[in-house]
């Protein structure tokens, strides 16, 4: 079974690198960056979206928002022109889960099917292949490419239609965001009020307020270290698309408006390149404190 892989980014390459571990025949393509270390590790390079669809039974994006998966597979020389009837597209992407829908209908008519299987985790559970994924789609392809998803995630969950995938990312995103901005509020307080913050996590990170978001972006804090990781220009793309998925639905997401203007203010102050857990920055200046320790 031969795989294409497009888009050898932050999470694209590790997770390439994973697949060709487990004895993969992978073929690969980057608009803009390099994939001569995936062709020194025994990948095929291709020339262009559509040359790796058609070298490809399976073919697996991972590109950064809905413009991009739709100029890949829809696009001149995309993956839909070179892809066979019967192959099958994997788009690891968070992208609008309407995209993923309108995406889904196009690789259809060219007896293309398709699953939208976002991640989190980040780059250190994509070098580990211990990300989590989460897949829309039918049941038949996904018990096709789960056991290759497997080789990239060490949950793999199928929650429901196509689109279904990206839905659940913007609940993950949306919780992910929203938890960051009550840790540095809560920690800028107990800053101000004289108590050391890492005492304050460490004291609580074992009861309920604890989480796995509180345990990766508190040390980061604490160390003044905003280095991506996961930019904040990311995570505002998550969030509009959150946004526009819940008001095309007639949903109001108050918090997630709220976090989207702080995440904008960040961007503002040059801060869009910085890891997520910068939000605490914006929390920092209100009180004119920093929480370190
Ligand atoms: P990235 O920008 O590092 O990688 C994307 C790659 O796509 C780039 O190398 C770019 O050159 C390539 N690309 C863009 N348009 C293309 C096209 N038309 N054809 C071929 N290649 C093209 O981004 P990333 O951090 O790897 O993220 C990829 C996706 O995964 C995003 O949707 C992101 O939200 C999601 N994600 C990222 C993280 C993270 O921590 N970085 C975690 C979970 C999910």
């Amino acid at each position: 079974m031969n795989i294409g892989f497009i888009g050898i980014g932050i999470m694209g390459r590790p997770m390439a690198k994973n697949l060709i571990k487990a004895g993969y025949a992978l073929t690969v393509y980057d608009k803009f960056a390099p994939t001569d270390d995936l062709v020194a590790l025994g990948a095929v390079a291709a020339k262009s979206n559509k040359d790796v669809a058609a070298q490809s039974d399976i073919i697996i994006t991972m590109l950064p928002n809905s413009p991009h998966v739709k100029e890949a597979v829809m696009g001149e020389d995309g993956v839909l022109e070179g892809a066979r009837p019967g192959a099958i597209l994997v788009d690891m992407s968070s992208i609008a889960p309407s995209a993923s829908q309108e995406i889904c209908a196009a690789a259809k008519a060219k007896g293309v099917t398709m699953l939208d299987a976002p991640v989190s985790g980040g780059e250190p559970k994509a070098i580990d292949g211990t990300l989590a994924i989460m897949v829309g789609g039918d049941k038949k392809t996904f018990e096709t490419v789960k056991p290759i998803l497997e080789k990239m995630g060490s949950s793999v969950v199928l929650v429901g239609d196509i689109g279904a995938g990206n839905v659940t990312k913007l609940a993950n995103q949306i919780i992910v965001a929203l938890n960051i901005a009550a840790v540095s509020e809560a920690l800028v307080l107990a800053t101000k009020a004289g108590v050391k913050p890492e005492a304050v996590f460490d004291a609580i990170k074992g009861g309920l307020a604890g989480s796995t978001v509180m345990n990766a972006k508190v040390p980061m804090i604490l160390d003044g270290n905003f280095k991506p990781g996961f930019r904040i220009e990311l995570h505002i793309k998550d969030l509009q698309n959150a946004l526009d998925t819940a008001h095309n639905l007639n949903v109001a997401v108050p918090l997630t408006a709220n976090v989207m203007e702080t995440l904008q203010a960040l961007k503002v102050d040059d801060m869009g390149a910085n890891d997520h857990s910068a939000i605490v920055r914006f929390y920092e200046k209100l009180a004119k404190i920093e929480v370190r320790k």
